[in-house]
Parts: C-alpha cells; sequence; structure tokens
C-alpha cells in the first residue's frame, strides 16, 4: 500500500509597506502622510516601497519618482536606511527561528518558513502564523501578513490574501475549491506574457486550465506547461530552501513589563544564555564560536549592541558586556539579547581550497 505523504506546513511571511513602515515607526509625524522610501525625482530615481496612504493616489514600487510626485505632489520620498531595514530583518529572523530553522528568505521583509514539524500550538500552522505577527509587533512595531498552506506557491497567494495586517489559512482540504476559482495571472511563475497567451486560449481560471489535458499544455507553453498543469490542480513540491551559513547565533527576549535598571536585566541573563547554549547545540560542526555580543533595546526603542574581541562565553562575560551597554542608555529596557559571533569553518576551508 502506498501511504499518502503527509501535507506539509509551509507559512509565508510579507512585511506591510517595510521600508515605509519602519520610517514612520521611527518618526511617528510621518504617520497618516503620503509617504515613499526611494531615490530622488531630480536623479531618475525609483520608489522601492510606499506607505498605504501614498499608495491611494496610485503611487506603487518600482514607479519613477517623478512620476509618483505627479500623482501625488505631497509625496514625502526619503533615503533608504538599509542599515536599519536589515536589523529589523535580523529580529524578525530571530523570531522565526524560535519555531523553525526551515527559513528561506526571499528578501529582507519576505520569507518561507516550513513548519511542518514544528511542536508549538500543538503543530497549528495557523496559531504559528498568529503568534509571529503578534510578536513582530509586540517586539518592531510594524505589521505583518501571514498566508498558511501546504505549499510555497498557495502560501504567498495566502499572505496577499488580506493584506496589509492579515492572515490567511488555506487548509489542505479547502486547496482543491480555492485554487479552482483562483485566476491564473496569480500563478507563480505566469508574467504578463503567459497570462496574455493563457487569456487568448480562453483559460481565465484555474478551473478553466484543467480542462486542458498534460500533453496540451506541454505543447502550448513547453516545459512550463507540466508545471502549469501542476498548479491549476495546488501541487507545487518545491521545498523551503533554508538559508546556506549563519553568521551569529543568537535568543532575544521582549519583556511585558520593561526592565528598570541593570540589576533587573543581570537577573534575566542566565536564563537567556541557557536558551541561547540550546540554540548553539543545534548547530552543524561547521562552525567554531567567536565573540560574544549583548543587544539591549531601551522603552523608547533606542538601542544598542556591544560585541568584545577576546572575551569568554561565562556568565561573566555577558554580565560585564551588559553592564557597559546599559550604561550607554541608562534607561528601562524592553528587550535584552545575547549571542555568539560564528567562525564558518567551511567557508574557510572552501577559501583555501582556492589557492
Ligand atoms: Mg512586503
Amino acid at each position: 500500500m502506498v501511504s499518502e505523504p503527509r501535507p506539509r506546513k509551509i507559512v509565508h511571511i510579507d512585511c506591510d509597506c517595510f521600508y515605509a513602515a519602519i520610517e514612520m515607526r521611527d518618526d511617528p509625524s510621518l504617520a497618516r502622510r503620503p509617504i515613499a522610501v526611494g531615490g530622488a525625482a531630480d536623479r531618475r530615481g525609483v520608489i522601492a516601497t510606499c506607505n498605504y496612504e501614498a499608495r491611494a493616489y496610485g503611487v506603487r514600487s518600482a514607479m519613477a519618482s517623478a512620476h509618483a510626485l505627479k500623482l501625488c505632489p505631497d509625496l514625502l520620498i526619503l533615503r533608504p536606511r538599509m542599515d536599519a531595514y536589515k536589523e529589523a530583518s535580523r529580529e524578525i529572523h530571530n523570531i522565526f527561528r524560535t519555531y523553525t530553522e526551515q527559513i528561506e528568505p526571499l528578501s529582507l521583509d519576505e520569507a518561507y518558513l516550513d513548519v511542518s514539524t514544528c511542536e508549538h500550538f500543538a503543530g497549528s500552522a495557523t496559531h504559528i502564523a498568529q503568534d509571529i505577527r503578534r510578536r513582530v509587533w509586540q517586539q518592531l512595531r510594524i505589521t505583518v501578513s501571514a498566508g498558511v498552506a501546504p505549499n510555497k506557491f498557495l502560501a504567498k497567494i495566502a499572505s496577499d490574501w488580506n493584506k496589509p495586517d492579515g492572515l490567511f489559512v488555506i487548509t489542505p482540504a479547502q486547496v482543491e475549491g480555492f485554487v479552482e476559482a483562483l485566476e491564473v495571472k496569480r500563478l507563480h511563475g505566469v508574467g504578463r506574457v503567459t497570462a496574455e497567451k493563457l487569456a487568448r486560449l480562453g483559460i481565465r481560471t484555474c478551473g478553466d486550465l484543467r480542462e486542458w489535458g498534460k500533453l496540451e499544455l506541454v505543447r502550448e507553453f513547453g516545459a512550463f506547461g507540466e508545471r502549469l498543469w501542476g498548479l491549476a490542480r495546488g501541487v507545487d513540491e518545491r521545498p523551503v530552501l533554508v538559508e546556506s551559513r549563519r553568521q551569529s547565533v543568537s535568543v532575544e527576549q521582549t519583556y511585558d513589563r520593561d526592565l528598570p535598571d541593570l540589576s533587573a536585566c543581570l537577573e534575566r541573563l542566565p536564563e537567556l544564555l541557557q536558551q541561547l547554549g540550546v540554540r548553539m547545540a543545534r548547530l552543524d560542526g561547521g562552525y567554531r564560536p567567536g565573540k560574544p555580543f549583548v543587544k539591549l533595546k531601551f522603552h523608547d526603542f533606542t538601542q544598542t549592541t556591544l560585541e568584545q574581541a577576546g572575551a569568554g562565553l561565562e556568565l561573566d562575560d555577558y554580565a560585564e558586556l551588559l553592564g557597559s551597554a546599559f550604561s550607554r542608555g541608562s534607561r528601562p529596557v524592553r528587550l535584552i539579547g545575547v549571542g555568539v559571533r560564528l567562525i564558518d569553518l567551511r567557508g574557510g576551508f572552501e577559501q583555501l581550497s582556492l589557492f
């Protein structure tokens, strides 16, 4: 007897107007007015991201900034602050890693997670996705949308379904009906040219597409025809491709109540280091621990990271780093992170083998 493979549980997370959301968070005076992040109009710049107030005027990503300003003369176009976006992305990935190591980033603000074997919430991918959304909001004060489905292409469509700040779930039992009504232009890999060709053939939905045999589709679309045949039936076996090599390992904790002083922070250190030890034990053997580091986020969302070359990885070493980091702000603390930079032994060998 052939057993059915167990359906996978894939979550697609997509931050809502990510760069613009970070800018509005860091400067609340920007909220509720149309803003974009991108290049200057007089230098033939392009819009990278804009908020929903700007979208109401028709402003879109990848649009020339000069054109965006014609549509919306009040549009404020900010220069990108990539360091801030990368830092936010790292924090979000740290949240992801508390559920799974099976993470495939698509960009700074978008990733697939395979949570098929995750034991949180009795394995409920819906609850995991909802918890990720809650924690990203609590810790970073930006919203993310999530899609849950048995494969990547449906999870990505789902994350867009209730955007912004939304969650949409397609259970294995719902795949059949959901895909039947789905427009073919939303399928992974169907661009404008393919969509136009499908439309000429009278194919608008996946239901229409299902009336075509595999061979007929291959004749019309080459190798992609076979893929279309599968997608029309909700089939997408692409695995979640895990990001290659790690540069550090860390754990972070946001506290419900701000920690008022240094001694309150120091009290939390043993528990954090214990979790860090668990995380490090899970790494493959291709790494050696390097510098320890401590990150603090203060109650006003300012933050500092401090690392120490040559220091050990004992409680005392981290306590000393924590003390120095705290003295930079001397304010109540909402988040503590502890980590270790990693020395990638494999990377080293690969480089050596070049000579
Ligand atoms: Mg996004």
